[in-house]
């Protein structure tokens, strides 16, 4: 879900982090106060003022998103879930999770956490705009503190909209599993409420753009479908992997027996003898019996093609470590997490220096829709 992304510093000892689209947002928002929404409530002001103003807005904006991210967080915490930071990015922020809410109460203070915050804030900037507007500030400047009263309410109805992944969608997967005690069910009434709902905004865009000839907005409300429908059902889909997983061990889902390459080697034997026939992208790398690390198509690329007859495997693979092996023992789920959170997906499975088997992100997806088909019910 996330690109690129630069890290802005912490709060509450949270990181805070903005993908690289989130700059796009934040001009888009930016434009749209400076030629927009201020010039039509305040006309005839310089162009200055109104960048001021906009800027102003936009900081605003930041910050309340922040807040509400931070609500989530600071909940979640208090439940002892992990929370490995707060992204912000094109369509807002995500408070993101190291793992699911252990309980349906949990769950719902937490989903219901962020619209409180957002609703507190609306009606803080809708007095703050009645103070400032008692001491005689200029009607423009009072506009900033109206505008964000406006966002943050809207901020709060749109997410408490009971469709995943809006806040409001997890709010009602919570109580339907506390009523109903079944997270499963749950999930999925609440994700396909969320896919109806991207699909009738993606519907409502389209709209825009062909009956009002408001390309823009259409655009933006198409994008926010989009969003919303394939993170719907993305949701359901982990859910169910996470049953599905639940309780097994990686031993009984890693490939065993692996091809391994020789630290010896020659990565001309190697690219012609292993890579091109087993068609992997990465192998263990084991000197008599001992994993000593791995090499891939990632680090052959490094050498020139001319020199491969005189390079070793040894000299250009990857040491073995904690971010690419993991225990037979451990459990499947963690396993998935890692691969999902890794750049190779790909890791290596072994206790010690003893190599039991390789688990591949690839491998395993397939091994979860197998199972689907077979075993969902009719
Ligand atoms: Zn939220």
């Amino acid at each position: 879900m996330f690109g690129r992304r630069m890290v802005l510093g912490r709060i509450l000892g949270f990181e805070i982090r903005a993908d690289i689209s989130w700059v796009f947002l934040a001009l888009l928002i930016l434009w749209s106060l400076a030629s927009g929404f201020f010039p039509s409530f305040y006309e005839g002001l310089p162009q200055g003022l109104y960048w001021t103003l906009a800027l102003v807005g936009t900081i605003g904006l930041f910050a309340s998103l922040l807040f509400h991210e931070l609500s989530h967080s600071v909940v979640a915490r208090a439940y002892g879930l992990e929370i490995q930071g707060i992204t912000l990015f094109l369509f807002g922020g995500a408070a993101e999770m190291r793992e699911e809410p252990r309980t349906a109460v949990s769950e719902f203070l937490m989903a219901i956490a962020g619209p409180i915050a957002s609703l507190v804030l609306a009606a803080g900037f809708y007095v703050l705009a009645l103070l400032v507007a008692g001491v005689g500030t200029p009607e423009h400047w009072v506009g900033v503190p109206r505008y964000l009263a406006i966002v943050n309410l809207a901020l709060a109805v749109f997410n408490l909209l009971p469709a995943f992944p809006m806040d409001g969608g997890r709010a009602l997967r919570a109580a339907l599993w506390y009523w109903g005690k079944d997270l499963r069910s749950a999930t999925k009434v609440a994700s396909r409420l969320g896919q109806g709902l991207g699909m009738l905004l993606m519907a409502a865009g389209i709209a825009q753009a062909i009956l009002l000839g408001n390309f823009v907005g259409g655009m933006w409300w198409f994008l926010i479908g989009l969003f919303v429908q394939g993170n719907a059902g993305a949701t359901y889909q982990q859910l169910l992997n996470r049953f599905a997983l639940h309780g097994m061990s990686v031993r009984e889902v890693m490939t065993e027996d692996p091809v391994v390459a020789d630290p010896d080697m020659t990565l001309r034997r190697l690219v012609d003898e292993v890579v091109y026939p087993q068609h992997h992208h990465r192998f263990p790398v084991v000197r008599e019996g001992r994993l000593l690390g791995y090499v891939g198509t990632n680090q052959i690329k490094q050498v020139d093609a001319d020199v491969w007859e005189r390079t070793r495997v040894g000299d250009v693979m990857v040491a073995a470590g904690d971010d690419n092996v993991i225990a037979p023992d451990a459990g499947a789920e963690k396993a998935l997490e890692r691969l999902q959170q890794s750049e190779t997906g790909w890791l290596m499975v072994a206790d010690g220096e003893r190599l039991h088997g390789v688990l591949a992100l690839r491998d395993l997806l397939q091994y979860l829709q197998l199972r689907q088909e077979l075993e969902a019910p009719a």
